[in-house]
């Protein structure tokens, strides 16, 4: 079994809900630990909604390129839809981290290249592990994390898992 780390993102439709579901759809994939929810600026273009952001621990058997795979079909399933890069979408699920592994193909790079430089990540994985290192930094010690003003909406169940 790996352990695994995704992230969570949706700005479009009902955020809530769709974060909720995709929790419950990566919860048949093998075992899985919530962080609390956010909120957080748009990166990219401004001229959009606050994303509802989260990430989940999943511990699995599957390969990290099935597991692309499955994150990739969970995305259409909520009606994702490419309209402009960074731009509005009701489902992004990010593969952040696999076990230990190092990857870099043509359609996958681990951990993800946003792992280390976004706060809408580093706050949640550091929710369900507080010791968690990537390329041997502790993710705790990131200034990024000191100077964080990332908005947490919601401490309790809020995916009902
Ligand atoms: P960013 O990757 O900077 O967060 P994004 O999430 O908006 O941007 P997408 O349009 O969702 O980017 O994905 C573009 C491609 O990124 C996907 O088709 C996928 O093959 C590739 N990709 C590479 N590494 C990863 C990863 N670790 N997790 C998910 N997708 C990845
Ligand atoms: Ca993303
Ligand atoms: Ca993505």
């Amino acid at each position: 079994m790996i352990v695994t780390y995704i992230g969570l993102g949706s700005n479009l439709g009902d955020s809530r809900q769709i974060l909720a579901e995709a929790v419950q759809k990566l919860a048949t994939l093998g075992e899985v630990k919530t962080s609390h929810l956010y909120q957080s600026p748009p990166m990219g273009p401004q001229d959009q909604p606050n994303y509802l952001n989260a990430v989940v621990q999943l511990t699995t058997n599957l390969a990290a390129l099935s597991l692309l795979d499955r994150l990739q079909a969970f995305e259409q399933e909520a009606g994702r839809v490419r309209l402009r890069h960074w731009g509005e979408r009701t489902l992004d699920l990010d593969l952040l981290i696999y076990g230990n592994e190092q990857i870099q193909n043509e359609r996958l790079t681990v951990p993800h290249v946003g792992v280390l430089e976004r706060d809408f990540v580093l706050i949640p994985l550091l929710d369900i592990d507080s010791e968690i290192q990537v390329n041997d930094t502790f993710l705790k010690d990131l200034d990024i994390v000191k100077q964080s003003t990332l908005t947490v909406l919601d401490d309790s169940n809020w995916a009902n898992i």
